[in-house]
């Protein structure tokens, strides 16, 4: 029997109504003043799941919807409509009380470690906070215990528990960031581009701090990250979103080697290579459109090189190719490319 995916996120749909004042709702439409609703479409039917101890990427351009699936997947922003399974248990739209635990085994880092931690608080206060909020009746120095080993597995000394974040590097609040999600032992962790605010000297020592605690708490992580060539290095499989669609998902050797759909194609031909051959720049044309207004059929019509009549009018379905990985493509499906 096929072990239980560690996440399993079904035909996950998640909105935002952005309609403005009165006013900004009036339209004129067939010789009639109407109000009319501004949505944002972020995420589209994405469906994906995750085996036990494997990093998945998800990577796109900016405003993709990537970051909103994380927060969808965590439960800060409950999705419209679609499936969220934390092992085989739906956890999409729990009320706070009955999410709180999970809270415990999912955990998220931000990319902002300027803007995620209290800097109010002492890391001793921000690293004690989660531990106390989710073991009820834990003593005092249970507490500072589990607080230190996480100090020191993300390799920041124990003894400066009374600093504030202020007194702290990028790189050293990421790491602090990264033991408050470690500090209640966690099975899964979202990390939202978590080395993308960094200087790119500490972005690799960060990337090896996440790896090593994988290692040893056998965690299971979901990548959030437009850097492709950070993508190739940390994931076991990587998903291809555009306009909140999911494009491709594939394990990482078959995406980087051979990737099928067109998006992903002109993902990855932008990646410089030193005296590569055989790979040449796509240029895609025109704009990413407004996830406000989505192009009927395949949203990636507007700027695909490869697009056919059946494009414009039906949304492709994801379908398993011959190398195993998921392609939602037309011309994919029926082989013409
Ligand atoms: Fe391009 Fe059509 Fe495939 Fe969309 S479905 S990626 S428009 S070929």
């Amino acid at each position: 029997m096929a072990a239980v995916p560690i996440l399993d996120v079904s035909h996950l749909v998640k909105t935002f109504d952005i309609t403005g004042g009165f006013l900004d709702q009036l339209v004129w439409r067939n010789g009639r003043l109407s109000r009319r609703k501004t949505i944002v479409r972020a995420v589209n039917d994405v469906t994906l799941s995750m085996e036990e101890g494997e990093t998945v990427s998800v990577v796109g351009e900016s405003g993709c919807g990537k970051s909103t699936l994380a927060r969808a997947v965590m439960g800060i922003y409950p999705p419209d409509s679609g499936e969220v399974r934390f092992r085989g248990e739906r956890i999409d739209g729990l009320p706070p009380n009955r999410l709180r635990p999970y809270r415990t085994r999912m955990q998220m880092v931000f990319q902002d470690p300027y803007a995620s931690l209290n800097p109010r608080m002492t890391v001793q206060a921000i690293l004690e906070e989660p531990v106390r909020f989710h073991n009820r009746g834990i003593s005092a120095g249970e507490v500072k215990d589990r607080v230190a080993r996480a100090m020191m597995q993300v390799g920041v000394d124990p003894s400066w528990n009374d600093r504030y974040p202020h007194e702290f590097s990028g790189g050293q609040r990421q790491r602090i960031s990264i033991a408050r999600a470690l500090v209640v032992d966690p099975e899964f962790i979202v990390a939202d581009e978590p080395i993308a605010a960094l200087d790119v000297s500490i972005q690799a020592q960060i990337l090896n701090l996440l790896m090593d605690a994988q290692q040893d708490r056998k965690l299971t992580y979901l990548f959030i990250s437009h850097d492709l060539s950070v993508v190739r290095h940390i994931s076991r499989r990587v998903a291809v979103m555009y306009l909140g669609t999911l494009c491709e998902f594939a394990d990482k050797e078959t995406l980087f080697a051979s990737p099928r759909h067109p998006y992903t194609q002109a993902l990855l031909s932008a990646i410089p290579r030193l005296g590569a051959k055989g790979f040449s720049h796509v240029k895609l044309k025109g704009e990413v459109p407004t996830p406000i207004d989505l192009p009927p059929g395949c949203v990636f019509h507007t700027r695909c090189p490869h697009a056919v009549k059946v494009c414009f009018e039906e949304i492709p379905k994801p379908l398993q190719c011959a190398n195993g990985s998921l392609v939602a493509c037309h011309r994919v499906a029926d082989g013409s490319i």
